[in-house]
C-alpha cells in the first residue's frame, strides 16, 4: 500500500539553529512575519530575542504573546484579527505545543474561511494557508512536524483533532538550546508525549515502513534520555537528544496516527486541565497492557527498541520490561495519579461515558491493535482511577 508522507519544506536541526530563521523566511520568499508565542515565552526574553532576528529581514514584524496554553478556538480570535490586520504573509510560532498549534489554526482561519470545528476530523484540510515556520521549545509534542493541530471547541468543551496537509509548517527550526529554560515538570510531561508518540505510531493499525524507522529511531533516542533530561540540569546530550526524538515521534504518528492513549487522553485534558502529556502518560502503562495480547510482537519490539531487552526470544520478559519501565518512569517523574492530581472522584465518574464518547469521536481508538467499545473505554477509565 502506498503511503502520503507531509513534512515541512525546510527542517534547520542542530544547536544554534535558531539563527537560520531569517535565512529560512528568505527561502519561503516571506518578508513580514507575525510571531505567535505565550506570556512565558515573552518573560524568558525568547519572543524579543526572535523580534530582533527577525528586524533586519522583514518589512514588518508583529507579535501575539497571549497564547492559551491547550488553546481553545475563541483563544484564536484576536491573533486571528492582530494577522488579517497587519497582513503579515506568515507567521512564526515559538513555543510549545500550545503555540505551534495556535499558528497552525490562526494560518488555516486568516486564509480561509469558517471556524475550527468545521475543520475537525474526518474532514482533511488540504487548503493552503500562510506559511508556519515552527520553533519549538519543548522536546514534546513533534507538532512542528505534524499535520496535525489540537484545538479545544469552547461551545461543547471537546478537543478537536484537525489534520491535513494544509497544517504542516512550511519550515521547522529545532534547536534544543530552546528547551533548556523548560522547568523539569514540563520537561517530564512533554517527554512522556513524545514517548508515548513513538510507542503509538509504532504499533498503529496505519503504522508504514516510513513510519517504523521514525518510530524506532524515536523510541532509540528518547527512552535513554527521557529521564536524564528532566532531571540533570547540565545534561545536553540528553536534552539534544530529546528534542530530536520529539521532532521523529511527532512526523512517526503524523504519518501513522496515534491510538487509544491519546483518544482517552484528550477528555482527561478538556475536563480536568490535567496537561496533555501527563494525561497521556497516567494512561499509557494501562493501556499499553490492555493492547499488548493483540500486537504481542510489536510491543516486545517497542522493548527492544527501547533497550530494555536484547532479543525477542521471550515476547512476554520483553512485554513485562516494557510495562515495569513506563511505570517506573512515570513514578521516577512524578507522575501524579488521577486522585492525586486532584480530580474529584464523583466528578470522574459521572464522566466517564462522556469521555469514552469524546474519545470514540477522535476517531484514535480505532488506530489502536485493540480496538475498544464504549463500554471497554469506560471500563478503562474506571482502572485508571488510582
Ligand atoms: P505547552 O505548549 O502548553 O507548554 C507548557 C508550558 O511550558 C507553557 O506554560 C509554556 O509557556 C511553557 N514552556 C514552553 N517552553 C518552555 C521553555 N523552553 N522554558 C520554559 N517554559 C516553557 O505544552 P506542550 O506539551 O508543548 O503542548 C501541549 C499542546 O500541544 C496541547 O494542546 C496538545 O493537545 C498539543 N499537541 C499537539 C500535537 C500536534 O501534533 N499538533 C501533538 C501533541 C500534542
Amino acid at each position: 500500500m502506498a503511503n502520503s508522507i507531509v513534512l515541512p519544506k525546510i527542517m534547520q536541526v542542530g544547536g544554534g539553529a535558531l539563527a537560520l530563521l531569517p535565512d529560512t523566511l528568505d527561502a519561503l520568499k516571506c518578508k513580514s512575519a507575525c510571531i505567535i508565542s505565550d506570556k512565558t515565552m515573552l518573560q524568558l526574553g525568547l519572543v524579543d530575542k526572535v523580534k530582533a532576528l527577525l528586524t533586519p529581514y522583514s518589512v514588518n514584524v508583529g507579535v501575539f504573546s497571549d497564547v492559551m496554553p491547550e488553546p481553545n478556538d475563541t483563544s484564536l480570535k484576536a491573533a486571528v484579527e492582530l494577522v488579517r490586520a497587519g497582513k503579515f504573509d506568515c507567521l512564526v510560532a515559538l513555543g510549545g505545543g500550545s503555540a505551534i498549534d495556535s499558528a497552525k489554526a490562526i494560518a488555516l482561519l486568516v486564509s480561509h474561511q469558517g471556524e475550527m470545528r468545521d475543520y475537525k476530523v474526518p474532514r482533511i484540510i488540504t487548503e493552503h494557508s500562510i506559511p508556519v515556520i515552527a520553533i519549538p521549545t519543548t522536546a514534546g509534542t513533534g507538532s512542528e512536524a505534524t499535520k496535525v493541530t489540537v484545538i479545544t471547541d469552547s461551545l461543547s468543551d471537546e478537543k478537536m483533532l484537525c489534520m491535513g496537509p494544509g497544517l504542516m509548517p512550511a519550515a521547522a527550526i529545532i534547536d534544543y538550546q530552546l528547551t533548556l529554560s523548560l522547568p523539569p515538570r514540563v520537561a517530564a510531561d512533554t517527554g512522556l508525549d513524545a514517548l508515548t508518540h513513538a510507542i503509538e505510531a509504532y504499533v498503529s493499525r496505519k503504522a508504514n515502513l516510513f513510519s517504523d524507522q521514525q518510530a524506532i529511531a524515536a523510541m532509540k533516542l528518547i527512552a535513554p534520555n527521557l529521564q536524564s533530561a528532566c532531571l540533570e540540569a547540565d545534561n545536553l546530550k540528553a536534552k539534544e537528544a530529546m528534542m530530536m526524538g520529539a521532532s521523529l515521534a511527532g512526523i512517526a504518528f503524523s504519518n501513522a496516527s496515534v491510538a487509544l492513549v491519546h483518544g482517552m487522553s484528550r477528555p482527561l485534558g478538556v475536563h480536568f486541565h490535567v496537561p496533555h502529556g501527563m494525561s497521556n502518560a497516567m494512561l499509557l502503562p494501562l493501556i499499553t497492557e490492555y493492547s499488548i495480547p493483540h500486537a504481542p510482537e510489536r510491543y516486545a519490539q517497542c522493548a527492544m527498541h527501547m533497550g530494555l531487552v536484547n532479543n525477542l526470544d521471550n515476547l512476554s520478559s520483553a512485554h513485562e520490561a516494557l510495562i515495569r519501565e513506563l511505570k517506573r518512569l512515570n513514578q521516577t517523574l512524578d507522575v501524579p495519579s488521577l486522585s492525586a492530581f486532584g480530580i474529584e472522584q464523583k466528578r470522574y465518574h459521572s464522566l466517564l461515558e462522556t469521555m469514552a464518547e469524546q474519545a470514540l469521536a477522535s476517531g484514535s481508538p480505532a488506530n489502536n491493535p485493540r480496538v475498544p467499545s464504549i463500554p471497554d473505554m469506560v471500563a478503562l477509565y474506571q482502572s485508571a482511577w488510582t
